[in-house]
């Protein structure tokens, strides 16, 4: 399961297959990460340092963290694609077609100028997660998609 957490500065990724439940993030940061809660992690509960060091002690990487660098990824199911936009700009996108065997995620692409920011992760989480959340199968065609589906 593939899921991010937001607020204006920082997304968090999570990726429940990595996850051991080694629980150093309830013990971090107990107010943010909450198993028994739904949804189990609640940025707004912490402040964004505390979270962030609480995140690198994560030993399986199934919890990383981005900085949002003024981007915002949103979904848009019309057009079958999560964007990136800076100032209103488009700089990136994650797209999809809905196939008899699930979702295919097919192409993924950022701005050259605004690589090294996790945009794509953020992009492909998008997707994944709205994906997942519909029950539907993720057919990664995107190779770059497909690393972060296999792990
Ligand atoms: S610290 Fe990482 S591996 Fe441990 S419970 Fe939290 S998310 Fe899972």
């Amino acid at each position: 399961m593939h899921r991010l957490y937001e607020n204006e500065d920082i997304t968090v990724f999570w990726d429940s297959d990595k996850c051991r439940h080694a629980k150093m993030c309830v013990t971090g940061c107990p107010e943010v990460f909450e198993f028994t809660r739904k949804p189990w992690i609640i940025l707004a509960n912490g402040e964004n340092k505390d979270i962030w060091q609480t995140i690198e002690k994560c030993p399986t990487k199934a919890l990383t963290v981005t900085y949002n660098h003024e981007v915002n990824i949103t979904l848009d199911k019309e057009t079958h694609r999560s964007v990136a936009t800076h100032n209103g700009t488009v700089i990136g996108e994650c797209d999809y077609e809905i196939t008899p065997e699930g979702w295919n995620i097919y192409h993924t692409e950022v701005d050259p100028s605004f690589g090294g920011k996790n945009i794509a992760k953020r992009l492909a989480f998008k997707v994944l997660e709205a994906a997942e959340k519909e029950k539907a199968s993720v057919i990664a065609t995107c190779s770059y998609v497909r690393k972060i589906v296999e792990g």
